[in-house]
């Protein structure tokens, strides 16, 4: 088993299910309390290359809250190698938990402009130091997804009619789907609005065989667009957290979970089905919320 799989656990969520379908959560955020989750996964197989490659340096971008950028920062620490992040935005006065994190693994921030950061070229030959390796915006790419893929990597994962994830880029569904089996159907909330490009770019990921196998895509939960958390989510999580004592976090997972109970409700899955939807971490980004917005 994958070492990180084993500070996963699988919880059931009994109350979701009605007589006929059983849902159970495989729960990588337990991995660690920052860089939880699919993060670790899709970075690994990028850290071995920088490696053999003999990089000194993982350079990659994100946002002020980015799971993906604090990922990078520790996971490169890990690895032995030097991180620079290129953040989206101005500095701000007070930075944020992430960046203060990512900073406090050794991660070098540059701050660019929001209309200059959408030129990721440019921004490359412009801070493309010697010794750099760079990784795409959420660790989008097919050596993304095949660390993604060992998500799945515990024998019980055969089991599942269903398997339920949230997408940003599309990397850890691309992986799920890698190591699907044909009778798995990959089902992916995105957390983004009208995101419908998603489909395109997560078949790029994958090869030939893979292609024919089961999966889809629902735009139908994304409360408002990329980490808007109304009212009726919060108190969506503190109901979540309250049955099941599983934390939630704001841009992704609270969203899934929304996703998979509504469906369930709706009668979107025949009798008998079960159904695996994967905790993908992500819990730092709650640390942007007001303090005691949520009980855990
Ligand atoms: C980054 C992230 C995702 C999205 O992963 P993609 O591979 O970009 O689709 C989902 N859940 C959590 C918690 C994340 O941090």
């Amino acid at each position: 088993m994958n070492t990180y799989l084993q500070d996963s656990r699988l919880d059931k969520l009994t109350l979701f299910s009605g007589d006929s379908i059983e849902v159970d959560i495989l729960r990588t955020d337990l991995i660690h309390p920052v860089v939880s989750g699919n993060k670790w996964f899709k970075l690994r197989y990028y850290l071995e290359e920088a490696i053999a490659l003999k990089k000194e340096r993982i350079v990659s971008f994100g946002g002020a809250y980015s799971n993906h950028i604090v990922a990078t920062a520790f996971a490169a620490r890990e690895a032995g190698l030097k991180s620079m992040g290129i953040i989206r935005g101005e500095k701000a006065e007070h930075l944020s938990h992430t960046l203060v994190h990512a900073a406090s693994y050794g991660m070098e921030l540059v701050f660019v402009e929001r209309s200059a950061y959408r030129n990721k070229q440019a921004i490359m030959e412009q801070y493309n130091l010697p010794g750099s390796y760079w990784v795409n915006e959420g660790g989008y790419g097919k050596t993304g997804a095949r660390g993604a893929a060992e998500m799945l990597d515990f024998p019980q994962h055969n089991e599942y009619t269903h398997i339920l994830c949230a997408t940003g880029t599309g990397t850890m569904m691309a992986g799920l789907i890698k190591a699907a089996q044909k009778h798995q159907e990959v089902i992916g909330i995105s957390v983004l609005k009208n995101h419908f490009s998603l489909e395109t770019e997560v078949k790029s990921l994958l090869e030939e065989p893979e292609i024919v196998k089961k999966y889809s895509f629902i735009h139908d939960y994304h409360f408002g667009g990329y980490a808007k958390h109304p009212e009726m989510l919060i108190n969506f999580m503190k109901d979540i957290w309250e049955y099941w004592q599983v934390p939630t976090d704001i841009v992704y997972t609270s969203k899934l979970l929304f996703g998979v109970k509504d469906l369930i409700s709706k009668n979107y899955f025949p009798p008998g089905s079960r159904l695996l939807v994967i905790h993908s971490g992500g819990l730092q980004g709650n640390l942007s919320l007001p303090l005691n917005t949520l009980p855990f």
